[in-house]
């Protein structure tokens, strides 16, 4: 038997990819399944971002770069900064890495230990429960209810510091919920963190997904002392559809960029070369495609929310950014079907694959047993065909 590092023991596979791999297993034995599952565009990559990595290779950028990537994407990084949020950076500040989830885990890593904790709004995307646990620190929950729209509240971020608060992760536009924070919500809680030395690390890759004319902020733009322990994340996955390319960013204090950089000139080296050039069009490029893939997402969230709130049992949220919705479907919970009783989310998601062949992610999996989650990027058609197929399932619960 091999022996594993007890470190390794601590964390569970992501279960979003695990449930999109068995409904792509499903689907090549033949079944007709559909998937809600994919926490992706389905949308192809801009043919200009595509011609620049053609471009790039063409001209040679096939070698390593420098760790933190080349000056060229950290200064359109550095431009976007500026032009979007107001937020101003040195390249020193600024590191590229493979996709946000790595530059997630090198921030877990260089910053916690034994004995650390770090606060998690809840539901919360699903790796940073695990890679906080991976850096030995402790993750300490913070529940949001859907009457507060899924947010934490100031007196609730107040009560669950302590001495050993490291950080806190937010993620507006959310992952699950879609919850946006206002700017006037996030300085309520810049003044609770206000004087205290805890990072706040912001995951702002849904930035550009938002709709209802809501206005992304993230609280290094609405508190300038919090601002100066505020790492933001970011990057191009879901905002350009280029998920496969592998490149997201961190902009922050000098000193945890340069400890983000000393590991990854430990394990990956630099992001992939090409990848690096595409991403530098993508966010210097035209935009024009940004906005018509939100105006498609915003089509969809209305058909799936409307179909979701036609299911008797189920109550579905309208979510103001990215491309989930987060229904509760815990009053289907005690009915029955023939293989049993539905008696949590995993039991409902469990169902729906095999009564309706519809992939569903159970809402345990983001720290709410009462929800599932589904992703709406994939087409209308998709969305239509997958209601009709859940709202029959639920009928026919006993
Ligand atoms: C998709 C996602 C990421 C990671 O994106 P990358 O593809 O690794 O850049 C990070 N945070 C949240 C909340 C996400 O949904």
């Amino acid at each position: 038997m091999v022996k594993l590092s007890s470190r390794i023991s601590t964390i569970k596979p992501s279960p979003t990819l695990a449930i999109t791999a068995k409904a792509n297993a499903l689907k090549a034995e033949g079944r007709d399944i559909i998937g809600f599952g994919a926490g992706e565009p389905d949308f192809d990559t801009p043919d200009h971002i595509k011609m620049a990595a053609v471009r790039a290779i063409e001209k040679g950028f096939t070698k390593y770069t420098p760790v933190c990537g080349i000056v060229e994407l950290k200064d359109a990084i550095i431009g976007k900064l500026l032009r979007d949020n107001q937020l101003t950076y040195k390249r020193s500040e600024v590191v590229v890495s493979c996709g946000a989830k790595h530059t997630l885990y090198n921030l877990t890593q260089v910053l916690f230990e034994d004995g650390d904790e770090v606060i998690i709004p809840s539901p919360y995307w699903v790796s940073y429960l695990d890679m906080v646990l991976l850096s030995g620190a402790r993750p300490v929950i913070l529940k949001t209810v859907e009457a507060a729209g899924f947010k934490i509240l100031p007196e609730q971020l107040k009560g669950a510091i302590t001495a050993r608060t490291r950080a806190i992760i937010m993620n507006s536009p959310s992952n699950p919920t879609g919850a946006v924070y206002t700017a006037t919500e996030l300085a309520a809680l810049g003044e609770i963190l206000a004087g205290k030395e805890i990072l706040v690390i912001s995951d702002d890759i849904y930035e550009k997904i938002i709709y209802d004319g809501r206005k992304f902020t993230n609280i290094a733009g609405v508190d300038e002392e919090v601002r100066k322990r505020t790492v933001i994340v970011n990057g191009v996955s879901k905002t350009y559809a280029m998920t496969g390319w592998r490149i997201g960013y961190a902009a922050g204090p000098e000193e945890i960029i340069a400890a983000v950089t000393k590991l990854q000139s430990q394990n990956t080296s630099n992001p992939t070369s090409i990848a690096q050039w595409a991403a530098l069009e993508a966010l210097n490029g035209n935009q024009d495609s940004v906005e018509v893939m939100v105006a498609e997402f915003r089509r969809r969230r209305n058909t799936i929310v409307e179909m979701l709130n036609a299911i008797p049992g189920v109550a579905c949220m309208l979510p103001h950014g990215a491309f989930y919705v987060f229904p509760d479907v815990s009053s289907l919970f005690g009915r029955s079907h023939s293989g049993g009783i539905i008696s949590n989310s995993s039991d409902f998601a469990a169902y729906l694959l095999d009564a309706a062949d519809v992939a569903v992610i159970p809402g345990v999996d983001f720290g709410n047993d009462n929800h599932i989650r589904l992703s709406y990027a994939t087409s209308l058609k998709n969305i239509e065909e997958g209601l009709k197929r859940i709202s029959s399932a639920v009928k026919r619960l006993s």
